[in-house]
């Protein structure tokens, strides 16, 4: 069996009574040996194609799109249920700095470091992606304000201990967050991601670097 020009499987025909070797014969399973590359080959093509649908391409995580539809399918879960639900969002600290200083390139590297810090503090059914730019979310189903709280810490301070190497020096990067939460009814993803924005938009003004959680001053 071939896909593209990649020998990538057998399949064997065992003799049987009275078949022989008959040459028309053969012809039909190497047909259907070509056949079968196609559709494995088909296969390769539709998964490519949907990761590349669903996902960023620079940092492989989830694009904002199926965050979003991500988010609001697990608000929807958590009203459903009278479960809990935590987002956290994630913008880098003077991240045009970075490219203007070490160029797009190291910039590039800087946000793919970041999310492999990211998506090692968290938990793998948690949902992580790149809402655009340099900001990022992660949605922590069943976890509350105080669970959210540390996990957003976790990322912080893992941020702050990166070294991102260029050429013969290397970078420093820190990242601010806002965390929000809702219990059942008020699971709501416009509402949530207020909060988040709010609480991260503080972070900011307070100097950056830091995680802070929302309050009830804080948007909706
Ligand atoms: P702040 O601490 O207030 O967030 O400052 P900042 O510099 O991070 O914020 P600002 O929004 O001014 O700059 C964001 C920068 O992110 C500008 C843009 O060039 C850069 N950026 C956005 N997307 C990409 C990308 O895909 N690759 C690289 N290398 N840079 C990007
Ligand atoms: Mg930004
Ligand atoms: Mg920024």
């Amino acid at each position: 069996i071939t896909r593209g020009n990649q020998t990538c499987g057998f399949f064997t025909v065992l003799p049987d009574a009275g078949w022989g070797e008959d040459e028309p014969r053969m012809q039909t399973f190497f047909v259907v040996g070509d056949l079968l590359g196609v559709v494995m080959h088909n296969f390769d093509l539709l998964e490519q194609l949907e990761m590349r649908a669903t996902h960023d391409g620079l940092t492989s995580v989830l694009n904002r799109q199926t965050l979003m539809d991500r988010l609001e399918a697990e608000c929807q879960r958590t009203r459903r249920y009278e479960l809990q639900v935590s987002v956290l969002v994630m913008d880098l600290d003077h991240f045009k700095k970075v490219n203007d200083t070490f160029g797009h390139q190291a910039g590039d590297s800087v946000l793919r470091a970041f999310t492999r810090v990211l998506t090692q503090a968290v938990r793998d059914v948690d949902i992580v992606g790149r809402a655009g730019g340099e900001e990022f979310v992660a949605i922590l189903p069943q976890t509350g304000l105080h669970g959210a709280s540390q996990v957003a810490e976790r990322i912080r301070s893992g941020t702050s201990e990166l070294r991102i190497p260029v050429g013969r020096s290397s970078i420093g990067v820190t990242v601010s967050i806002g965390v929000a939460s809702a219990i059942g009814e008020d699971a709501q993803v416009t509402a949530l991601i207020a909060k988040a924005d709010a609480a991260l938009y503080r972070a900011k003004r307070a100097g950056r670097n830091r995680a802070l959680a929302a309050e009830a001053g804080d948007a909706p």
